[in-house]
């Protein structure tokens, strides 16, 4: 049965009683601290720690959600973060009768979305992007090695990875200059200089680790949520000029760590446990430390708009989740298999996230199939790739049996290349 809050929860929202994501925001008042939201109102939790809503939880550190960031938070645990947001449901449900509670909590706790500005919730400690769509690795073979052999022998035994860079993870609602890099134009005798021509977004998702593992140990598939957080959504911008030049032979460097885009909501592991779903069977088998028994995979309609400027909203993509051939679990696994330690507060996104038709590709480089099928959009302007003032929106939700647990939108304005 759906939850009721005596917060208004509109039509459609990404936010009801049973989504309770964490994030970072300045408030009206000037004020940093973490938030949560129901329907467009955002919640001060550090308010609410301070008229004792969570005192018998017996969270050590007082300050807790008067930080700049979520780690510290995050770091508390899965038991903990559960209670929260049993309390959290219980205060704000319909059924709540403490009136003496309730208005102090709209006396001092809450405040209207549209006034709040959302900060990056988490410090990225370390990012790893995977490349776990099957649709998507088949698109990029054909594209850029052999049709007939688009997947690599090691793509269906092992998730693909490598290290990404931490520090330009930003929050959505920044602007990113067009990157400047060198590329092999086609036919060129030798390498030019100058703003990429092939800017482009990868829909993504990222989940954030909430345990911190010594050198040297692994965490196993079968144990892998209890070390996730939650998710966001992610954009993993990426200059395909710049890229298909330089990747050979150790991967994306320049034409990816210009920046990279997170939502400001982390909707956690128990928001999304009814949009559970089984991801698609995996042949051949697995290696051992890589098998997983349930339902894996989340359902998540995912959706990229380009607005130009001035102009209105262009749905270019909608994609799912559920898609992913490599899980989470597989994904944490594998990447720790060999020791590898992982910190609270570490990003690892999936992967590009394609579906099987063309419509559902993740990024312009398989939708416009390399530039040779430009996409009209409704001002009658065309795109290959981004152009430059274009605004990227990257939108999120699950919805099953009249519930809707949204993500809210990751956003991005790309601005011209600086002048060198
Ligand atoms: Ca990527």
């Amino acid at each position: 049965m759906k939850l009721e809050s005596w917060i208004e929860i509109p039509e459609n929202c990404d936010f009801p009683l049973e989504n309770l994501p964490y994030g970072i925001a300045k408030l009206s008042n000037e004020k940093t601290v973490a938030v949560t939201r129901i329907g467009d109102t955002i919640i001060d939790l550090q308010s609410l720690s301070a008229l004792n809503v969570f005192s018998d939880l017996k969270i050590a550190n007082a300050d807790i959600f008067n930080q700049p960031v979520l780690n510290n938070f995050i770091e508390l645990g899965k038991d903990l973060h559960v209670k929260v947001r049993e309390r959290l449901q219980e205060i704000f449900g319909i059924g709540s009768n403490n009136t003496e509670l309730t208005e102090k909590i709209k006396q001092y706790s809450l405040y209207a979305a549209d006034g709040v500005k959302m900060l990056m919730p988490v410090k990225v400690t370390d990012y790893t992007d995977f490349y776990s769509s099957i649709e998507h690795a088949t698109n990029v073979g054909k594209m850029f090695r052999d049709p007939a052999n688009a997947l690599l022998p090691n793509w269906k035994h092992l998730p693909v990875g490598y290290h990404g860079r931490a520090s330009s993870i930003v929050v959505s609602g920044s602007e990113i200059h067009r990157p400047n890099g060198q590329t092999m134009p086609q036919g060129a005798e030798k390498p030019v200089f100058g703003p990429s021509k092939m800017f482009d977004f990868e829909l993504e998702m990222a989940f954030v680790v909430s345990k911190t593992t010594q050198l040297g140990e692994s965490v196993k598939a079968s144990e892998a949520e209890d070390y996730i957080f939650g998710f966001l959504l992610f954009n993993d911008l990426s200059a395909r000029d710049i890229q298909s030049w330089e990747y050979v032979p150790l991967g994306p460097f320049l034409s990816k760590n210009f920046g990279s885009v997170v939502s400001p909501w982390i909707v956690t592991l128990e928001a999304l446990e009814p949009f559970r779903v089984k991801g698609p069977i995996q042949e051949p088998e697995v290696l051992p430390y890589l098998k997983t028994s349930g339902n894996r995979n989340f359902d998540i309609n995912l959706e990229v708009l380009i607005q130009p400027e001035h102009g209105e909203e262009n749905l270019v993509c909608s994609s799912n989740f559920r898609y992913m051939y490599w899980n989470i679990c597989q994904q944490l696994a594998h990447h720790t298999v060999n020791g590898c330690n992982i910190t609270t507060g570490d990003l690892y996104a999936s992967g590009t996230i394609s579906g099987p038709e063309p419509g559902s590709y993740g990024s312009m480089l398989e939708l416009t199939w390399r530039g040779t099928k430009p996409i009209q959009l409704s001002d009658g302007s065309e795109r290959k790739f981004i152009h430059d003032h274009d605004t990227i929106i990257i939108r999120g939700y699950s919805e099953k049996n009249g519930l809707r647990i949204g993500f809210g939108e990751c956003v991005v304005k790309v601005k011209p290349a600086r002048e060198l």
